[in-house]
C-alpha cells in the first residue's frame, strides 16, 4: 500500500525543506525524503560550515591588525581541531532544528533515498509515496576532473571533513569555492596556493571585483597562478605533485582541493520512469514556474543549474507552494538581479549588470561610477586594505542596473542596496539619501 500526500519534495536541502514547509502551512499534506542530514548542501557542507571558517579567518586577521590599536597580542595559536567539533556540534543542532520544524508544521519526513517508480510514484527503503506534485530538489555535488591522479585531491566536500589543518595546499578553480576556501587556509596560516585555468577568477564577475579578489588573495600571501591548468597529479614521497599544462612541476603539497564546479545530482533516481528531461549537464529543465516537461514533476535549487544560491532555491519553493496550494495563480521567483557574496578577505558582493555587459546592452546609455579608498579602519594599520565600490546606470534617469563592491562589510551592505535596485532606483534616488558617517556604505550615495 502506498501512502499519499499532496507534496512530496525529494530532497530535504534549502529547496525541498521551503516547499514542503509552504505547502503545509496551507494545509497540504508534505512529505520530505532525505537521504543525508536535513538542511542540505547550505547547512551541512556548504554556506553554514563556510561562514564559520570564514569568520574563523576574519579573526585571525583581527589579532594581526590588534596591535595597530594599541593592543599587545601574544602570537596567537590556532587550534583547527577546536573549531571544527564546535563547527560540527553547531551544525548538528541546525539539523535538530530543521527536523523539529518539519515536526511543527505537521511535515513528513522519511530517511533514504528514493526512486521514481512512476511520475507521481517514488520508492524509499521498500515503501512506495505518491502525490500529484513531486519536486526534485537533490541538490548537487563537487565535481572531480578527469585529470590524471586527480582522485589524490580533495573536494569541498573533503575540506569540511579535515580534521587538522593542512601546511601546505593546492586550490584548483576560480570560482566562489576556490576563492574562499583558499581565502579561510590562506587567513589560517596554510601555505595557499591558487591554480587558474583560464586569465582571471570568477569570471562572470565586473573586472572590477576580479582584480579585488586577486588582490584580497595576494594581499593574505596566497599565491594566485592564473593560465594554469592542470594536467597531472602524482603522489610524491614529500606530498602531492602537480603538473601544469606547459609542463612545469609544481609542490608539494598536503591536500590538493578540486574547486571547479559542481554537477546536479539526478543519477540514482529512477527519472527514466517520469520523461523528465535533463539538458547537456544534467540539470533538469523547467519553466518559469519550476515545473519540468512531465506536468506534476517540479525541479527546485541545485539541480535546476539556476543561479545556484540557497536564498535562490529557498525563494523559488516557497513561491512554487504559494501557487499550488496559496492560489497565487502566477507566483513565481524573477532570476534576475539576485544580489550574491563571495565570502572572500574582504568579502565581495554583487547584483545586477557588470559593466561590461551593460556596455554590451545598452552601448553610451551605460553609465558608470566608481569610487576606491582605503577604509577608515585601516587609517590607523599598517595594513592597508582597500575598498573598491561601482554603480552601473543606464538612461537619462541613469536607473542602477549594477552594483559591485569589494570591501570590508560589502557582504551586509549589499542587502539593502539590492533592494533599492529591484524597486528601480535611479542614481538621483542615492544622491537624495543622506549618508550614514563614517561607513564604507556611504560612499554609495555620494559617488560623483
Ligand atoms: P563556479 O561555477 O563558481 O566556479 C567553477 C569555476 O572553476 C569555473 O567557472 C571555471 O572557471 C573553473 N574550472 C572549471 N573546470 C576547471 C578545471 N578543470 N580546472 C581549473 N578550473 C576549472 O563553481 P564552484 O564550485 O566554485 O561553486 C558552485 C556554485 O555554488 C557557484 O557558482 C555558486 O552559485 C554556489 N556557491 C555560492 C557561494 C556563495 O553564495 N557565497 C559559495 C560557494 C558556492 P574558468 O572558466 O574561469 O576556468
Amino acid at each position: 500500500m502506498s501512502k499519499a500526500y499532496d507534496l512530496i519534495a525529494l530532497g530535504g536541502g534549502s529547496a525541498g525543506l521551503a516547499s514542503a514547509q509552504r505547502a503545509a502551512e496551507y494545509g497540504a499534506r508534505a512529505l520530505v525524503i532525505e537521504r543525508g542530514y536535513l538542511g542540505g548542501t547550505c547547512v551541512n557542507v556548504g554556506c553554514v560550515p563556510k561562514k564559520v571558517m570564514w569568520h574563523a579567518a576574519e579573526l585571525a586577521q583581527a589579532f594581526r591588525d590588534a596591535p595597530d590599536y594599541g593592543f599587545t597580542v601574544d602570537t596567537p595559536q590556532h587550534n583547527w581541531a577546536a573549531l571544527v567539533e564546535r563547527r560540527e556540534t553547531y551544525i548538528r543542532r541546525l539539523n535538530g532544528i530543521y527536523e523539529r520544524n518539519l515536526k511543527k508544521r505537521l511535515v513528513d519526513w522519511v530517511s533514504g533515498s528514493a526512486r521514481f517508480v512512476d511520475t507521481h510514484t517514488l520508492e524509499v527503503n521498500g515503501e512506495q509515496y505518491t502525490a500529484p506534485n513531486i519536486i526534485i530538489a537533490t541538490g548537487g555535488e563537487p565535481i572531480v576532473p578527469e585529470t590524471p591522479g586527480a582522485e589524490l585531491g580533495i573536494t569541498s566536500d573533503g575540506f569540511f571533513a579535515l580534521t587538522r589543518q593542512p601546511q601546505r595546499v593546492a586550490v584548483v578553480g576560480s570560482g566562489y569555492i576556490a576563492i574562499e576556501l583558499a581565502g579561510v587556509l590562506g587567513g589560517l596560516g596554510s601555505k595557499t596556493e591558487l591554480f587558474a585555468r583560464k586569465n582571471s577568477v570568477l569570471r562572470s564577475m565586473d573586472e572590477m571585483l576580479q582584480a579585488g579578489a586577486i588582490n584580497g588573495l595576494e594581499g593574505h600571501g596566497i599565491s594566485v597562478h592564473l593560465n594554469s591548468p592542470v594536467s597531472s597529479v602524482s603522489q610524491a614521497a614529500d606530498g602531492l605533485s602537480m603538473t601544469l599544462a606547459d609542463g612545469s612541476v609544481t609542490g608539494p603539497f598536503d591536500v590538493l582541493i578540486w574547486a571547479v564546479g559542481r554537477r546536479p545530482l539526478t543519477g540514482d533516481i529512477g527519472l527514466e520512469h517520469t520523461g523528465v528531461t535533463v539538458n547537456e549537464q544534467g540539470y533538469v529543465t523547467v519553466d518559469r514556474y519550476q515545473e519540468t516537461n512531465t506536468p506534476g514533476i517540479f525541479a527546485l535549487g541545485d539541480v535546476t543549474g539556476q543561479a545556484e544560491l540557497t536564498p535562490v532555491a529557498i525563494a523559488a519553493g516557497r513561491r512554487l507552494s504559494d501557487r499550488l496550494f496559496g492560489g497565487m495563480k502566477d507566483r513565481h521567483l524573477d532570476y534576475t538581479n539576485i544580489p550574491t557574496v563571495v565570502f572572500s578577505h574582504p568579502p565581495i558582493a554583487t547584483v545586477g549588470l557588470t559593466e561590461a555587459a551593460a556596455r554590451e546592452q545598452y552601448g553610451d546609455a551605460a553609465k558608470v561610477y566608481t569610487s576606491g579608498f582605503v577604509p577608515l579602519f585601516y587609517g590607523v594599520c599598517e595594513n592597508k586594505g582597500r575598498a573598491e565600490m561601482k554603480l552601473v546606470t543606464t538612461g537619462a534617469e541613469e536607473r542602477v542596473i549594477g552594483c559591485h563592491m569589494i570591501g570590508a562589510g560589502s557582504d551586509e551592505i549589499l542587502q539593502g542596496f539590492a533592494v533599492a535596485i529591484k524597486m528601480g532606483a535611479c542614481k538621483k534616488d542615492l544622491d537624495d539619501t543622506v549618508a550614514i558617517h563614517p561607513t564604507c556604505a556611504e560612499e554609495l550615495v555620494t559617488m560623483r
